[in-house]
């Protein structure tokens, strides 16, 4: 059975409680871990408290190699935390691989920024005396890191990278579903030399554990990704404390192919985009776009792309030219995904590929790939984020109404654009509801560059050098009495 890791040990629940953690492919029992309650999160939130002081005056330096050891332990245990994240999380191994390498050049990133955060110097009047300003930038103590199940690793890195580089103390909170390659993650990142408290995990449900976590008062910074709804919520529980709150919440990404768009290009780009962890993403296209005089070239196309998919175990090679595509991850989310492309079908969508479950898939939560052409705008695949293997599709007449029914949508996370006319390039930029615009690109989170979302798709940013202002307090001195 795992355990929890709290001020550098593996703990059970102290109710002794556990629960089992279920294989989407074969419904089977992957491993059991403990049931925490809200004693075990005071007991995390302490050990991460006592732990800030000395964490916070280490060198900047040391912070940063300590990461980067971690790392390298990391690297020799790939293949297990991989194969784990597969058994888990439902995703084909060469996915896992991609999400492991991903957690560890995010890692390494921040490593490498340890020792370039400055403050700033600012001259000021004299008329109280000669004196100037410092702007410094300080730890904040206790982080809470909440995350979802669909990219367990590299949300999690996303949170603890710039968190202890920063010099904060860390409290994770993995998805229910999806806690084990995360703990081995966490284990291995302490077996460095993280002194104890530093680097905390704790298992259980997010309505206990989570809302435990975020109401505590000691914990003074929340970093949470997950949906939209579990988002609000926990901006109720931080407001008593005025806690510092990221939201990385869901999105439903338009994608735009305009008449010269390299269509070849632009179908791997959506096939990538939405078929990707079997469409469990958040970045990832939702809704497509397509000018209508490359339209029925571009379905032709697509519909050839999307047949390639084999949904089958993880861990299983897909013999090419087939490319597998795991479960979804749970029997809730298949439910709510054929539940949405039914009200689309209902609202005049035409059904293209898919939409049933594969023939001879008893177990697992397999669903095939499938596309649908024009529903309603009203259709629930607008309304809302569809978190599977589901891609609607429409016809536009010219740029004005892409990017017009593009930002009909609640959400504001990634779009695209697929088209070397700057002009549209540049409209595109400026007019989507996004927080992010790839041209002629896969929807992609890179290491290096800000992402975060607008309207329902939450506030704040993780990665780049943008996230680690979200770790630190900025004050100012004022240094006088110079004569
Ligand atoms: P949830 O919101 O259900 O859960 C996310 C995390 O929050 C889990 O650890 C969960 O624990 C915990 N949680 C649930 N309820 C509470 C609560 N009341 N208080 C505190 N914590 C709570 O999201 P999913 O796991 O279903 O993940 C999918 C969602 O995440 C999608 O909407 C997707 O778009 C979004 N997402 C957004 C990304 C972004 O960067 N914008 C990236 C990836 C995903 P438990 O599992 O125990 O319920």
């Amino acid at each position: 059975m795992a355990q929890m890791f709290v001020a550098g040990e593996w703990k059970p629940a102290k109710s002794g409680a556990t629960y089992p953690v279920i294989n989407p492919a074969t419904e089977e029992v992957v491993d059991h871990v403990p049931l925490a309650g809200p004693e075990d999160v005071e007991e995390a939130v302490r050990a991460a408290k006592e732990a800030f002081p000395a964490w916070a005056k280490r060198d900047f330096e040391e912070r940063g190699e300590l990461l980067r050891k971690g790392i390298e332990i990391l690297r020799a245990h790939r293949e297990e935390v991989v194969e784990t994240l597969t058994r888990e999380q439902g995703k084909p191994l060469h996915e896992a691989q991609g999400e492991f390498d991903h957690l560890l050049h995010g890692l390494a990133y921040y490593a490498d920024l340890a020792t370039k955060i400055r403050g700033a110097y600012q001259p000021l009047p004299s008329r109280l005396g000669p004196s100037y300003g410092l702007v410094i930038k300080r730890p904040m103590g206790v982080v809470a890191a909440i995350v979802p199940w669909n990219f367990p690793l590299t949300l999690m890195g996303t949170k603890i990278g710039p968190a202890l580089v920063a010099g904060n103390t860390v409290v994770v909170k993995p998805a229910s579903t999806t806690p084990l390659a995360a703990l081995k993650v966490v284990g291995y990142l302490n077996q460095a030399g993280l002194p104890p408290g530093v680097l905390n995990l704790i298992t259980g449900a997010g309505k206990v554990v989570g809302e435990a976590l975020v109401s505590h008062s000691e914990v003074r910074r929340v970093a949470f990704t997950g949906e939209t709804a579990t988002g609000r919520r926990i901006l109720e529980l931080s407001v008593p404390h005025f806690k510092r709150v990221t939201l990385e919440l869901g999105g439903s990404d338009p994608v735009i192919v305009c008449s010269d768009a390299d269509l070849d290009k632009a179908v791997r780009g959506v096939l990538i985009g939405r078929f990707w962890n079997a469409g469990q993403a958040c970045l990832a296209a939702k809704r497509i776009y397509v000018f209508e005089d490359v339209y029925d070239a571009f379905v032709e196309k697509l519909l050839a792309g999307v047949a390639r998919y084999e949904p089958g175990e993880g861990w299983v090679k897909a013999e090419r030219p087939r490319i597998r595509i795991g479960p979804l991850h749970t029997a809730k989310q298949r439910e709510e995904v054929l539940g949405q492309l039914q009200d689309a079908l209902a609202k005049g969508g035409k059904l293209l590929y898919g939409g049933r479950i594969p023939e001879a898939r008893e177990k697992g939560f397999f669903f095939m790939p499938t596309v649908v052409a024009e529903p309603a705008h009203d259709s629930r695949v607008v309304r809302e984020e569809t978190f599977g293997p589901l891609l609607p599709i429409w016809k536009v007449r010219d740029i004005d109404e892409a990017i017009r029914l593009a930002n009909d949508s609640i959400y504001g996370l990634g779009s695209s654009i697929w088209t070397y006319n700057v002009k549209w390039i540049h409209k595109a930029a400026q007019e989507i509801e996004a927080g992010m615009t790839w041209v002629n690109q896969i929807h992609y989170g890179y290491d290096e560059l800000p992402f975060g979302g607008v309207k329902q798709s939450g506030y704040g940013k993780e990665h780049g050098l943008e996230a680690l202002e979200y770790y630190f307090e900025t004050k100012s001195v004022v240094v006088g009495d110079l004569e």
